[in-house]
């Protein structure tokens, strides 16, 4: 038996279980050689929250960073910072996670953040009646990073990018994930209105003679509006109407800027 001592930077806090959150130092006994994720993971902290661990020797002081299949097999103290760790912390240092990411897979959880996603313009799977292995399959599959606040699943060992949204509130939650993955308004990454709302495929510019018949129901959009794009998945037809002005104040709410109209 060895003891590991483990220190988390505030923003992990509230990951640990409860009987740890108030202590600054958590303690774990271990009875065999174990990779430091599997022993951060035991303690509530998924792996894609982790952007840097620090070893520190008990003996010589000596400080490094390790990637998570390091193996804790002796007495270590264990110092791990989330997203992103600070730069001044061992700047040469490893870190774990990528800041950039563009492209997501949403759980059936978070219907109205993967809808702010494609607002933006950001290519966001969802499907409400996804279940955890479908969403590691398109995770997977698709090189997604996986958005849930079910730690469990973050936790899945093949999660490589990955973001539990700390607020119940949509837009916050889609600040939460532009700040995570550094997409900031003007980010190159950000195409507001390119991608359908409902099934995420991009929309493409078309001719109003185009729209004549889905459109045949609502003869004053037809009178007022003259552009048009049509989403190239589902058919669905978008044009600058009246619902256009709330997209656009949401969109405002979400980046901070003021977004030009298509
Ligand atoms: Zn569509």
């Amino acid at each position: 038996m060895f003891e590991v001592e483990l220190t988390f930077s505030a923003d992990l806090t509230i990951f640990l279980h409860r009987g740890l959150i108030a202590e600054n130092l958590v303690h774990r006994r271990l009875s065999e050689k174990t990779a430091v994720k599997d022993v951060i993971e035991a303690c509530g902290v998924p792996h894609p929250e982790v952007d840097l661990i620090i070893v520190s020797e008990m003996q010589s002081g000596e400080r490094r960073a390790v990637d998570f299949g390091w193996p804790v097999q002796t007495h270590v103290r264990l110092t791990i910072f989330g997203v992103p760790a600070p730069a001044d912390v061992l700047p040469e240092a490893l870190r774990l996670q990528t800041k950039q990411w563009n492209r997501f897979v949403a759980d059936g959880h978070l219907g109205k953040l993967a809808r702010n996603l494609r607002l933006l313009g950001l290519d966001t799977a969802y499907e409400r009646d996804a279940d955890d292995r479908r969403l590691i399959e398109v995770m997977a599959r698709e090189n997604r990073a996986l958005l849930t606040r079910d730690r469990r699943l973050l936790m899945h060992a093949v999660a490589q990018h990955g973001y539990c949204p700390r607020s119940a509130d949509a837009e916050e939650q889609t600040r939460e994930v532009l700040w995570r993955f550094a997409s900031s308004a003007d980010s190159p990454h950000l195409a507001p209105y390119s991608r359908c709302l409902r099934c995420n495929a991009l929309l493409r510019s078309v001719p109003k003679a185009d729209v004549l018949d889905p459109l045949s129901g609502e003869p004053l959009t037809l009178h007022y509006y003259d552009k048009f794009r049509r989403c190239t998945g589902c058919g669905r037809v978008y044009w600058s109407g009246t619902h256009f002005e709330k997209l656009a104040a949401r969109l405002e709410r979400l980046t901070g800027n003021r977004v030009a109209k298509h």
